[in-house]
């Protein structure tokens, strides 16, 4: 405490010292993302900007065919990917991570025919599945619970991205030779 008196005026200060642990302890609250979690996440990020572009070549595959309903289902799709690898790289950050943009390979640009490309993404999402499993194995091994918190959403949105793909071939099948047709007036709605 000082006190200092200035023409009458009594000015009183009061210097605090903060010991340097606490003010580290309140930097490190937020822990930083381990160079094997940023590693993962980069790889997943590039994984959902792979799957925005698979979408978007089965958008101009539909679009080519004139199915316009199938074509929009396909690019909200892409839309969402893109959410999902922009949900991950805010995360990324925010968590100190060294996120980055990797290049992405080429995705396919045709199929034998519409019905196939169905059985495409519902493969494809059952995939990715399997790596947010394997992304939340890293945060558990890491013994990252915010990470494995976060990352709930992902595994409910892919329990989500599975069942949609399966409804929409269970539509195929039920409707038979009619069912490309029905697909794709349905599809217009989302
Ligand atoms: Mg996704």
């Amino acid at each position: 405490i000082m006190i200092i008196s200035t023409g009458g005026h009594v000015l009183v200060m009061f210097i605090i010292f903060v010991p340097e642990k606490i003010i580290n302890h309140k930097t490190e609250s937020v822990m930083k993302f381990t160079k094997r979690l940023t590693d993962a996440f980069n790889e997943q990020i590039k994984a959902e900007m792979w799957s925005a572009n698979l979408y978007s070549s089965m958008a101009i595959y539909f679009q080519s065919m004139g199915l316009a309903g199938c074509a929009h289902w396909m690019k909200k799709q892409a839309e969402e990917e893109l959410e999902h690898a922009n949900k991950l790289i805010e995360f990324g950050v925010t968590r100190g991570g060294e996120m980055k943009i990797s290049p992405i390979d080429a995705v396919p640009g045709t199929w034998a025919e519409p019905k196939a490309v169905f059985e495409h993404v519902y493969k494809h999402e059952c995939h990715v599945s399997e790596l947010i499993d394997n992304l939340m194995d890293v945060a558990i091994a890491e013994n990252d619970k915010a990470t494995q918190e976060f990352l709930r959403w992902f595994v409910n949105e892919q329990v989500e991205e599975e069942e949609n793909a399966q409804a929409i071939l269970d539509k195929f099948n039920v409707f038979g030779v009619h069912g490309l047709y029905c697909v794709d007036h349905d599809l217009a709605k989302r």
